[in-house]
């Protein structure tokens, strides 16, 4: 097969694009998706200060390294959240990405916030991620808060985006299917959030982070076995195999024709928030939910 913009020999396959690109060509193709989503979605300027998740994943990596040389202020913060061995590894990539990239980065520690993944794990009986995305969106959107960040950006792709929204239609959760989609607006309490990578898919990061040389962490969480997200992604898989582009247009047909008959909620849920007593984050609940996570543990 041919690169399709210079004709010297492909290296990636691209089907749902009906095209094929050599390393060189891959990367400007990888960057002009990435260029597409945020002007598309006004997601930043030059001007924002933006706050990248790193898990220390390919996503994450990859998504930071296009927005420094598209020359966006960014800087990067990695949750550690004391799993044995995979967020050793994650954060060792993550600190040696950033150092190699120049990415001033910071790090939260889940043990000194007494709130080790492990330990949590011990005292529930169900998967345990939910609580940990729980977590993590707390301290990645505290920590932009009260550190003058106006965006954070996170390496969500189109696999992940595809499977949560297929996810929200198979629960009809019209307050999730409201707030689906590459933004979600600052409100009260809340930073802007934004996914610029939601028009590529696992495999075209992945190939991004092997052609240009980005070493990331693949230790896999030991708690992610059995997440329905992983199956409903191998549906999403077996589809997109039958009839490449049905992810992206899955996804960007709902942004265009059905999101907004979802999205009216007219901050109904919002209004109910409050400062959580303990620690003032949002909440509508009697405590938030990490002050809540906080207090089984200490309940031991
Ligand atoms: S797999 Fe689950 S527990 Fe592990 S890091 Fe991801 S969300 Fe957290
Ligand atoms: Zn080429
Ligand atoms: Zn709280």
């Amino acid at each position: 097969m041919k690169c399709t913009r210079c004709r010297a020999v492909a290296a990636v396959a691209l089907p749902r694009h009906n095209a094929g690109f050599c390393p060189d060509c891959f990367q400007v193709f990888f960057t002009r998706q990435v260029e597409k989503a945020i002007k598309d979605n006004l997601l930043f300027s030059k001007e924002d200060k933006i706050l990248t998740a790193l898990s220390g994943g390919k996503d994450s990596l990859a998504l930071s390294r296009e927005l420094k040389l598209l020359g966006y202020d960014i800087a990067g913060l990695h949750v550690d959240l004391a799993i044995p061995e995979s967020s050793v590894q994650a954060r060792e990539h993550v600190l040696n990405f950033c150092k190699i990239f120049e990415i001033p980065v910071h790090i939260l520690d889940m043990d000194k916030e007494c709130l080790p993944i492990p330990e949590i794990k011990k005292r529930i009986s169900r998967p345990v991620c939910s609580m940990c995305g729980r977590i993590k969106r707390y301290y990645f959107n505290r920590f932009a808060l009260e550190n003058g960040f106006t965006v954070l950006a996170t390496g969500h792709n189109l696999d992940d985006e595809t499977a949560r929204l297929f996810s929200n239609v198979l629960r009809w959760d019209q307050s999730y299917l409201g707030d689906q989609g590459p933004v979600l607006e600052a409100r009260q309490g809340f930073v802007r959030k934004v996914k610029p990578l939601y028009r590529l898919s696992e495999y075209e990061t992945a190939n991004y982070c092997f052609i240009t040389g980005i070493n990331y962490c693949y230790t896999p969480c030991p708690y992610s076995k059995g997440a329905s997200f992983t199956y409903y992604k191998s549906i999403l898989d077996d589809l997109e195999h039958e009839q490449p582009g049905r992810k992206i247009s899955f996804y960007e047909g709902f942004l265009r024709r059905a999101k907004k008959y979802f999205a009216e909620r007219e901050d109904g849920r919002d209004t109910n928030l409050k400062p959580c007593p303990r620690c003032s984050y949002p909440t509508s609940a009697e405590i938030c939910g990490v002050c809540r996570i906080r207090a089984m543990l200490s309940a031991g």
